[in-house]
C-alpha cells in the first residue's frame, strides 16, 4: 500500500496527515503529490470534488513555499466563496504543524478592508474568488507578482460562471515562470483553451474516466409521469430513511415548492437558490453541513461549491440540460471513498437521454421501479427497529419505569410490540397505488395550511431559531401575537438552529417589516428579511430607524 511518507511529504505534513486520520493517499494524491514535489511543472488534473484534490495540490504547495518569506508565493483560485473558505480551512489543517504560514481567503460579499489587513500582515498563500481578487489587485491591496504556484481549482465551474476574462486579467499580474496547476471535474473546450493559452506543456493526469461521474456512485433512474416527481421523491426518501441528500431542481420556484412540500410533510428540508441573500445561503449551508437539514433542495447555480462530505443521495428532480451538469450534480455524492447514489426522475419521452448519459459516463444506469407500499413499509419498519435497538437509555426516566411497567402488566411482549408498531405507523396506507402511498403523512398534528408557492405569498427570514428555544409552534405563536395576525396568517414556519423562515400573505409585508424594525430581544437585534425575486429587502433599507427600541421576551 502506498503511504503518504512514500510520496515524499516532510514530517510536519505527515503529522498533520496522522492527526486528520488519512490512512492512505487517494488516487489523485498518489499521482499528483510526488510529481509536484519533484518537478517544477504545469499540470492539468481531471478530478472530481471529493477525490482529495485539495490535499493533492495543498501538500506540495505547503512543502514548497518558504515560510520565512512573507511575500505571497501561492495563489489558489476557486469559483465560489463557499469553496474558497473550505479550501482555506482544509489547507490550514494540512499546514497546522508548519510555523509562520499564513493562508488568507479573499472573496466577495465580505469586508474588503479586513481582508486587505490580513494580506498586509503577510500571506504566503492566498485563496481567492476571481472577482474579488481582481478588485483587490486593481486597488493594490494584494500583490501576486511574485507567486511561484498558481492553482485553478474547479476550472470548469469558474468558466461556467463567466470568470474567463477575470482569470485572464489576473494571470497577467503573475510571473511567467510560475507553475500552474489546473484541476477540473470535466474537460470542456473552454478549459482546454485555458490550458493551451496559459500553461507550458502541462502534464495531464486523469483520475477515473475522463468526463465521468465518480466511480463510487451508483446511478439509478425511475420512469415517472410529469406530475409524479414529488411522490417519487418521497418514495426514494421512504426507502432510504437515513438519507442525507441534495435534490436538484431546474428553477428557483420549483426548488422552493419542493422544499415547502417536504417541510409540510414533516421532513427537515430547506431550499437554496439565488433569491436568498448570501447570509441566508450561508446559514442554510451551515445547517446542512451540521445535518440539521436532511434534504437540501437546490438549483444548479446555488449548488456550485457545495462541498459537503457524506451526502448519501443526489436526486435529479428533473434532468439537467447538459450532461456535464449531471456529472457535477452526481459528483456531490460518493466522496472521499464513500459510496453514493445518484437518482434521476425521467419521463417516458426523456428515456432516450439515459443512453446519452450512459455513453458519456461509460457507466450503466439502473432502472428501478417505484416501490410498492409493502416494500416501503418493510424498510421503514426495519429502520425503526434499528433505531429502537440503538437508542441510548435516558437514565432520568428510571424513577417512572415501574409505574409504566405496572400499567402495561397485562400485555404480552407480542401484544406490546404490536401496539407500539400500530402507534408508530398509524397513518401508513397499505392500499395506495405505488405512487400514492407516500400520502401517508409524517406531519400529523401539524395544523399548518398548505399553500402553493403563490405570487401572493411572502417568505421571510428571521435570525432566531432553535437555539433561542423555538420550535415551529411557539415561533408561529410568537409571530402571530406579536404581529397581531390570525392563526392562518402566518404559515410554513421552518425553524433551524440559528434562524428560521416563515410566510405571510404579501398584504402583510409592510406590517412584518415595520414591526421588526429595531426590535431587540434579549440584547439581540432581531433581523427580518424578505426574500423575493433576487432582491433582499430588510427593514433597515425600507424604513427609517425608529428611536424607541422595543424590548420583549419570548
Ligand atoms: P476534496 O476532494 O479535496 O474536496 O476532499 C474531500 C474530502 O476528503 C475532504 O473532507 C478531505 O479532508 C478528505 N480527504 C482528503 N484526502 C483524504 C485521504 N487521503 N483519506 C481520507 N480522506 C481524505
Amino acid at each position: 500500500m502506498t503511504t503518504f511518507k512514500s510520496l515524499g511529504l516532510n514530517t510536519e505534513l505527515l503529522s498533520a496527515v496522522e492527526k486528520l486520520g488519512f490512512e492512505a493517499p487517494t488516487e489523485v494524491q498518489e499521482k499528483v503529490i510526488p510529481l509536484l514535489l519533484e518537478k517544477s511543472t504545469d499540470l492539468v488534473a481531471l478530478a472530481q470534488t471529493g477525490t482529495g484534490k485539495t490535499a493533492a495540490f495543498g501538500f506540495p504547495m505547503l512543502q514548497k513555499i518558504d515560510p520565512n518569506k512573507r511575500v505571497t508565493q501561492g495563489l489558489i483560485l476557486s469559483p465560489t466563496r463557499e469553496l474558497c473558505l473550505q479550501i482555506t480551512n482544509e489547507i490550514g489543517l494540512y499546514g497546522e504543524k508548519l510555523r509562520n504560514i499564513n493562508i488568507v481567503a479573499i472573496y466577495g460579499g465580505a469586508n474588503i478592508t479586513e481582508q486587505a489587513k490580513k494580506i498586509k500582515r503577510g500571506a504566503q498563500i492566498v485563496v481567492a474568488t476571481p472577482g474579488r481578487l481582481k478588485d483587490m489587485i486593481r486597488r493594490k491591496l494584494v500583490d501576486i507578482s511574485a507567486i511561484e504556484y498558481c492553482v485553478l481549482d474547479e476550472a470548469d465551474e469558474m468558466l461556467n460562471m463567466g470568470f474567463y476574462e477575470d482569470i485572464k486579467s489576473i494571470l497577467t499580474h503573475t510571473p511567467k515562470d510560475k507553475s500552474s496547476w489546473l484541476f477540473s471535474a470535466t474537460m470542456p473546450k473552454e478549459v482546454s483553451t485555458i490550458a493551451k493559452k496559459f500553461m507550458h506543456d502541462p502534464i495531464e493526469i486523469t483520475v477515473g474516466t475522463k468526463n465521468s461521474g465518480a466511480k463510487n456512485v451508483n446511478h439509478q433512474y425511475f420512469i415517472v409521469g410529469a406530475r409524479e416527481r414529488y411522490n417519487a421523491l418521497k418514495a426514494v426518501i421512504g426507502m432510504n430513511p437515513a438519507i442525507f441528500g441534495c435534490v436538484f431542481c431546474r428553477t428557483k420556484i420549483e426548488t422552493q415548492k419542493v422544499a415547502e412540500k417536504l417541510i409540510h410533510d414533516g421532513y427537515k428540508a430547506a431550499a437554496i437558490h439565488g433569491d436568498l441573500s448570501q447570509n441566508q445561503r450561508d446559514a442554510v449551508m451551515q445547517s446542512f453541513r451540521k445535518k440539521k437539514i436532511q434534504l437540501l433542495i437546490a438549483t444548479d447555480v446555488a449548488a456550485r461549491g457545495i462541498d459537503v462530505d457524506d451526502i448519501t443521495h443526489v436526486v435529479n428532480y428533473q434532468l439537467p440540460d447538459e450532461i456535464e451538469t449531471y456529472t457535477h450534480r452526481s459528483g456531490r455524492t460518493g466522496r472521499a471513498g464513500k459510496l453514493g447514489t445518484s437518482v434521476l426522475f425521467v419521463t417516458k419521452s426523456d428515456r432516450r437521454k439515459i443512453k446519452l448519459i450512459e455513453n458519456k459516463l461509460q457507466t450503466k444506469l439502473t432502472e428501478l421501479e417505484i416501490p410498492k407500499p409493502e416494500e416501503v413499509f418493510q424498510f421503514k419498519m426495519t429502520h425503526w427497529v434499528e433505531q429502537i435497538k440503538t437508542t441510548p437509555i435516558k437514565s432520568d426516566l428510571h424513577p417512572y419505569l415501574s409505574k409504566v411497567v405496572q400499567d402495561l402488566e397485562g400485555f404480552s411482549k407480542e401484544e406490546l410490540i404490536e401496539l407500539f408498531l400500530s402507534k408508530e405507523f398509524q397513518t401508513f396506507n397499505f392500499n395506495a397505488k405505488p405512487l400514492e402511498f407516500t400520502n401517508e403523512s409524517s406531519s400529523e398534528g401539524r395544523p399548518e395550511r398548505t399553500i402553493n408557492a403563490s405570487k401572493d405569498k411572502d417568505r421571510f427570514f428571521i435570525n432566531v431559531g432553535a437555539r433561542d428555544q423555538y420550535d415551529w409552534q411557539n415561533l408561529k405563536d410568537f409571530l402571530r401575537s406579536f404581529l397581531k395576525l390570525d392563526q392562518d396568517d402566518v404559515f410554513q414556519v421552518e425553524v433551524m438552529k440559528n434562524f428560521s423562515f416563515f410566510s405571510t400573505h404579501n398584504k402583510h409585508r409592510d406590517l412584518v417589516l415595520k414591526s421588526f424594525q429595531d426590535l431587540v430581544l434579549d440584547e439581540r437585534k432581531v433581523n427580518v428579511e424578505l426574500t423575493k425575486k433576487g432582491k433582499t429587502y430588510s427593514p433597515k433599507k425600507q424604513f427609517s430607524k425608529g428611536k424607541n427600541k422595543r424590548k420583549s421576551r419570548f
